[in-house]
């Protein structure tokens, strides 16, 4: 991975970039912005760019070759410059003051570390998933900082990433919190986090501070296209549940969204069917609802959403380009002329009404149902 492979975020490559072309890297970094934009992908390539033996130089960028033995051993996590501190699940032992806390994991959780560590190293826009990790435990930080002591491996720069740097508890914030107050010139410290005021205000004013912003859409779609394969109406559909996030857009894939909105067409189709729609839609939304995961059925509502929200823009004429379902514009055609003085904001308003009862202790069947049968009302279905 280089600069070029981090998705976006043209400006905070730069100011990165110029910061060790100028040479005045900071002691301290604060990334902030949403889950799943990139903060640690951006992170551990500053880290490999600042330890790189032969880095690529032009008068604006400076990048990591990635063919080095640093830039390596930075990919697989392996370089005695760099550590990479993240929430670990509790142990029942207590940890030894100074060791490292991984070691007292149990077999199980071990295992299960290094696969997730190994799955970011692969790819560093992956969200490590570690059961019952919730917590920066002080061990960690107690690590960290003896570590840091030591003596690197002579060249280049220490750099330590604190991922999610606000699940520090109070003991290891205020541990870590005297390691910013004694700066070392050879060491770079790099927090990430989505919420920054779970962070101690006197941690994060010790720290230059990268806002990163939500991701555009475009953005997105281009890096489901080429990161992950995806076809464009897929990748269009997904980013608009990403919401300024990739990984977020990239997970709601995982929901296998193009089948779930064919069923939501369907029961839109089976609303307006004139008579004998009853049974069909009553096994139509038992197919939906069958695993009852809510937030599965939270996306179904949100595709329907989507669905209204081009229809009312085609209604509209306006802003074609926006369309989520673009493969869809035929149909939505169609719609919007069959039901031309139809209230489809009152419709959004229904959809939402729904999306917000599917996470109450309210039955499914009956949520689905009573928006269909009032999408029915607002449509003004005639059944003669
Ligand atoms: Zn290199």
């Amino acid at each position: 991975m280089s600069w070029t492979q981090i998705i976006g975020y043209v400006r905070e490559k730069k100011i990165l970039q110029r910061a060790i072309l100028e040479g005045r890297v900071a002691n301290s970094y604060c990334f902030i912005g949403l889950e799943g934009v990139g903060k640690d992908a951006v992170a551990i390539q500053f880290a490999k760019t600042l330890n790189c033996e032969e880095p690529v130089i032009t008068d604006d960028s400076y990048d990591s070759c990635d063919k080095c033995k640093s830039c390596r051993s930075i990919k697989d996590f392996s370089h005695q410059n760099f550590e990479y501190i993240f929430a670990l699940p509790t142990s029942k032992k207590a940890d030894a003051k100074g060791a490292n806390p991984i070691e007292n994991l149990s077999d199980e959780q071990l295992e299960e570390v290094k696969n997730e560590l190994e799955k970011k190293s692969k790819d560093n826009y992956y969200k490590m998933q570690i059961e019952n990790a919730s917590i920066i435990k002080i061990s960690s930080i107690r690590h960290l900082k003896k570590s840091l002591t030591l003596s690197g491996s002579g060249r280049g720069r220490r750099i330590a990433i604190i991922s999610e740097a606000d699940k520090m508890n109070d003991e290891a914030s205020n541990s870590f919190l005297k390691t910013l107050e004694e700066p070392n010139s050879n060491i770079t410290i790099i927090l990430t986090t989505s919420k920054p005021n779970r962070i101690l205000p006197t941690i994060l004013s010790r720290c230059q501070q990268i806002n990163f912003g939500p991701m555009s859409n475009d953005e997105i779609i281009k890096a489901l296209i080429q990161r992950d394969g995806f076809a464009l109406e897929d990748a269009q559909l997904a980013a608009a549940f990403g919401q300024g996030s990739y990984t977020k857009a990239l997970h709601s894939a995982d929901d296998d969204i193009l089948n779930l909105r064919e069923q939501m067409l369907s029961l839109l189709r089976l609303s307006v069917k004139k008579k004998n729609y009853r049974l069909e839609m009553t096994e139509m939304i038992d197919l939906i609802i069958k695993e009852n995961d809510k937030n599965k059925l939270h996306t179904a509502l949100s595709l329907l959403l989507f669905l209204i929200r081009d229809a009312i823009l085609i209604r509209e004429n306006s802003k074609i380009d926006n369309l989520i379902n673009t493969d869809k514009e035929e149909v939505l055609n169609k719609f919007v002329k069959a039901y031309e003085g139809a209230a489809l904001d009152k419709i959004v308003y229904e959809i939402e009404r729904a999306s917000t009862s599917i996470y109450k202790n309210v039955n499914k069947h009956l949520i689905f149902l009573r928006l269909l049968m009032n999408i029915r009302k607002l449509l003004a279905v005639k059944t003669r």
